[in-house]
């Protein structure tokens, strides 16, 4: 398997694919391997993610820089990526005793009931490129202490980043049949699916996660998804400063270039401040670095994936069909690499497909809205339910509308967030299930309920 650095379109690597009787016998050694792991402590398992943590620490410029290399993310924005794994272990440090230590619930002299919460056993990580560090140690991490061996199989384009991290696992003293990062692409994900694993937990697009989900029904193991989303965002009328409100919005519409599942994806804009946002958000736009990914200046770099610039085209000419007007960008930047120039659309409606398709791109379309109650409806139609975020000086305000939408994170005045403290779910065509926080754990353990009689 090439592996090609989206800025220069150079292979930087060749990789063998993991055959159908390596992934047996991967299988194998995680059966017998997590035998084992299930039966040391927590705080043993603990130990292994916190020196993990270390020596992603001590190497967070590499770390950092394989990213960029295999997905043209710009450096700055890899180094933050990777410190987010820090602070995963930190939450667990804190907290992942406590989220699976036995629950007594009845403790009377003639009856005792309580639960104990047992790992799955061996699960499968299937995982998308857009942020490929978090999105994996949101699985893993949590996976690993709760007693599960992992099999990983990363994105084909961040497999680089995958097997880094499989390197310090390993030196971390999780043990080589306890996690086994796998090298393909699509097909090596059917044969997993095809395979004998206890749980199926899926970062990645809805069609796949459909496809996941049908294909493993009749296992009746757990299978979560965390698949795509077409985020909306309000500005109401009374934000307290435009130009900022503005500055925010860009930020969460452009960065990673918009390969975030939580991106904002469209932006409703009272009447009364639009064209006054739309200045500030295009002079902001416009103000972005685009270019080397290495260079720590650079906010905007490729695209990770050739096929999407197509894709990115494709919304822009139907936008202005259906009469959108561009105000920034608008196409491919010619040369080596794959990079599409920040794009700006007003006059949006909702048939166009940049305002109900998933971009996963630098492009943004604005739409002006005269109330709160044609915000959401707008913000409401959708088969998607990740985020919805709404910026306002009123709390109430913007809460009340918050309140009513079916998705699995609110934002007032903040958007593109993700806090180990809160799970990360989707509805509807984004997803199934949570990562992160207790219900994140508790995703990878099954409850046992004792009654006991003394
Ligand atoms: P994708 O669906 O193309 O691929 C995801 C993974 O599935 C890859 O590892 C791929 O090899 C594998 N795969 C492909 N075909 C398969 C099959 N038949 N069986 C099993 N596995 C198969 O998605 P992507 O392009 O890697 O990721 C982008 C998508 O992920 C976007 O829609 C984005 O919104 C979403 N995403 C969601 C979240 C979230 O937390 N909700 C986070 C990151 C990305």
């Amino acid at each position: 398997m090439q592996i090609i650095n989206p800025a220069t379109e150079e292979i930087i690597s060749e990789l063998q694919v993991t055959s159908k009787d390596e992934l047996r016998s991967v299988l194998d050694s995680l059966r017998e391997g997590q035998k084992a792991w299930a039966q040391k402590s927590i705080e043993e398992r603990l130990e292994c993610i916190i020196r993990f943590g270390e020596f992603i620490q001590l190497n967070v410029n590499e770390l950092a820089e394989i990213l960029t290399l295999e997905t043209g993310k710009p450096l700055q924005q890899s180094l933050n990526e990777i410190k987010g794994a820090q602070n995963r272990v930190e939450h667990l440090r804190q907290n992942a005793e406590k989220w699976l230590a036995p629950e007594t619930l009845v403790d009377s002299g003639s009856t005792h009931e309580k639960i104990m919460y047992e790992p799955l056993g061996v699960i499968a990580n299937i995982s998308a490129w857009n942020f490929p560090y978090n999105v994996g140690y949101n699985v893993f991490l949590y996976a690993l202490v709760a007693g599960n061996s992992v099999l990983y199989k990363p994105s084909e384009f961040a497999t680089l980043t995958g097997k880094q991290f499989e390197k310090y696992l390993w030196q971390a003293g999780i043990p080589e049949n306890v996690f086994q990062c796998v090298v393909g692409d699509g097909k090596l994900g059917q044969q997993i699916l095809e395979a004998d694993l206890n749980g199926y937990f899926f970062t990645g697009s809805h069609g796949t996660g459909l496809h996941i989900a049908k294909t493993v029904a009749h296992k009746l193991v757990p299978v979560q998804l965390e698949l795509g989303g077409k985020d909306p965002l309000y500005i109401m009328d009374d934000v307290p400063d435009v130009k900022q409100a503005a500055i925010n919005a860009a930020e969460g519409a452009f960065y990673n270039n918009g390969q975030s599942c939580c991106a904002v994806e469209r932006i409703y804009v009272s009447e009364k401040i639009h064209d006054e946002f739309v200045d500030a958000f295009v002079t902001e736009v416009k103000s972005y670095k685009i270019g080397d990914p290495t260079s720590l200046e650079t906010f905007v770099g490729p695209l990770t994936r050739k096929q999407q610039l197509k894709v990115l085209e494709n919304q822009v000419t139907d936008a202005l069909n259906k009469g959108a007007i561009l105000l920034s960008g608008g196409k491919e930047i010619k040369g080596k690499g794959y990079y599409f120039e920040p794009t700006v659309i007003t006059n949006c409606k909702h048939e166009m497909a940049v305002m109900n398709e998933e971009s996963f791109g630098p492009i943004i379309g604005i739409q002006k809205v005269s109330s709160d109650s044609e915000a959401l409806r707008l913000m409401s139609d959708t088969e998607y339910g990740l985020t919805a975020a709404v910026f306002s000086s009123d709390e109430q305000r913007a809460l009340g509308l918050l309140n009513q939408l079916n998705v699995g994170t609110a934002y007032w005045n903040c958007c593109d967030r993700v806090s180990p403290n809160v799970p990360w779910s989707g509805r509807n065509n984004s997803g199934l299930g949570s990562t992160l926080s207790t219900q994140g754990i508790r995703a990878f353990v099954q409850p046992k309920s004792y009654h006991l009689r003394p």
